[in-house]
């Protein structure tokens, strides 16, 4: 099973995929867990070029291309792998973040960031996005990561609820492949209203 959590900074995201995989663990599945932007060593690196670009200057359409390369590799040395393997995997971030931050956010069009990244991914898609939804002045007080910390500043609140607004369209559009739950909802909740749902598509 490949279990995708998405929502805007300080959502609670990383959390929540830990709580996932313990207790997915706890029932006998073998779980990798891992991040985006990041999850191999090339993109860690290119995390780093897009949340700490000094002075590089990395414009939007380099930014989704980046993004995009990051998870290409993310999914071939990291995902299919373990899927094939028989784990379960479960992300902090995916494809919906792209078309939400660049597609939406950047403007560069939900459309174009979904091709790129189809191409990138061989279309593999979660069999569940998990979206933690928060409104952006919420989640600004919980974020954790210093640079992506810094880079949520430099954005306007205007770009911020677009992102949400993003996120929401989508999973709206197909309620079979996402769970929307509240993100300020006590973390023990959430953790066992995403275990259900995960727990029945995996004996599906
Ligand atoms: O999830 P995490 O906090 O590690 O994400 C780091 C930052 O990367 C986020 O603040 C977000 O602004 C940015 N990001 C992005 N486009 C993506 C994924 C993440 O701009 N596709």
């Amino acid at each position: 099973v490949f279990v995708a959590f998405e929502g805007g900074d300080g959502a609670g995201k990383s959390t929540q995929v830990r709580l996932l995989a313990d207790r997915l663990r706890t029932v006998g599945q073998r779980v990798l867990t891992t991040r985006e932007p990041g999850g191999t060593p090339v993109g860690e690196r290119l995390r780093d070029l897009v949340l700490e670009p000094g002075d590089a200057v990395v414009d939007p359409r380099t930014e989704a291309l980046i993004f995009a390369a990051a998870r290409a590799a993310h999914v071939e040395q990291v995902i299919r792998p373990a899927l094939t393997a028989g784990r379960a995997v479960v992300t902090d971030r995916y494809v919906d973040s792209s078309v939400a931050y660049q597609g939406a956010g950047r403007g560069l069009g939900i459309a174009d960031v979904e091709a790129i990244n189809a191409w990138a991914t061989g279309a593999l898609h979660p069999d569940l996005t998990v979206l933690l939804d928060v409104e952006p002045e919420a989640g600004r007080d919980r974020r954790a990561d210093r640079a992506a910390e810094d880079r949520m500043e430099a954005e306007s609140d205007d770009f911020h609820r677009l992102i949400r607004l993003t996120f929401l369209q989508r999973a709206a559009a197909d309620p079979v492949r996402y769970l929307v739950l509240d993100a300020t909802l006590p973390v023990a909740t959430i953790a066992r209203r995403v275990a259900e749902r995960v727990l029945t598509l995996a004996d599906g």
